[in-house]
């Protein structure tokens, strides 16, 4: 779908799309308070994947903004995060899925989650549920307390129009969402927009 910004995601769903090396992609929240999981895979290769562990070992901090580097499970460079007008987004979630609803929300019936949008878009690349990593989580706002370690999930910082961009180091297959979670988006679902300049 197109928008203003480019192509738009709808609430609660999600989309893959290949991103040449070279190529910067950004990711825009359109209304505020809303989350964006992004998961890259190398055009390669599919095994090879965005590494939560690796990235925020090498960068020796939780919370990455701009000139941080996001690696693989190979520890080769994916990403580089080249603007951020945000600067709060979580690395440490896994997406939310049906479990996620079930154990943290008690839901009955719940919904396939940012997880289960990830698996259908990424599908027809090859990408099976247990090949689905933690993602980076674009605007998603986990205060960690420093004694304790324990977390919250706070509102996005983020405003109308706010973005994030990442620099692909080399070829990769994007899965991006308009995450599913109330919590995760201060009670609401909105669209996610994203734009693809070389
Ligand atoms: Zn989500």
């Amino acid at each position: 779908m197109l928008s203003e910004h480019g192509h738009e995601i709808p609430p609660r769903s999600g989309t893959a799309f290949e991103l040449r090396k070279g190529q910067t992609l950004r990711v825009i929240d359109v209304r505020g308070e809303q989350v964006a999981d992004l998961l890259a895979f190398s055009r390669s290769d599919i095994h090879e994947v965005i590494s939560s562990g690796r990235t925020l070992d090498y960068a020796s901090r939780i919370y990455l903004t701009t000139g941080d580097l996001l690696y693989s499970n190979r520890s080769t460079v994916m990403l580089e995060i080249t603007a951020d007008e945000v600067g709060r987004h979580d690395f440490l979630l896994t997406p939310c899925s049906k479990d996620t609803f079930r154990i943290i929300y008690g839901d009955t019936d719940p919904h396939r989650g940012c997880f289960g949008n990830l698996a259908a878009a990424l599908e027809p690349y090859g990408v099976t549920e247990d090949m689905i990593p933690i993602a980076f989580n674009c605007f998603m706002n986990v205060p960690v307390d420093g004694e304790t370690g324990e977390l919250r999930v706070d509102p996005p910082r983020s405003k109308a129009g706010e973005s994030v961009s990442f620099l692909a180091h080399q070829d990769l297959i994007i899965g991006l969402t308009a995450c599913s979670a109330l919590q995760s988006n201060n009670g609401s679902f909105k669209p996610i927009a994203y734009e693809i300049s070389s």
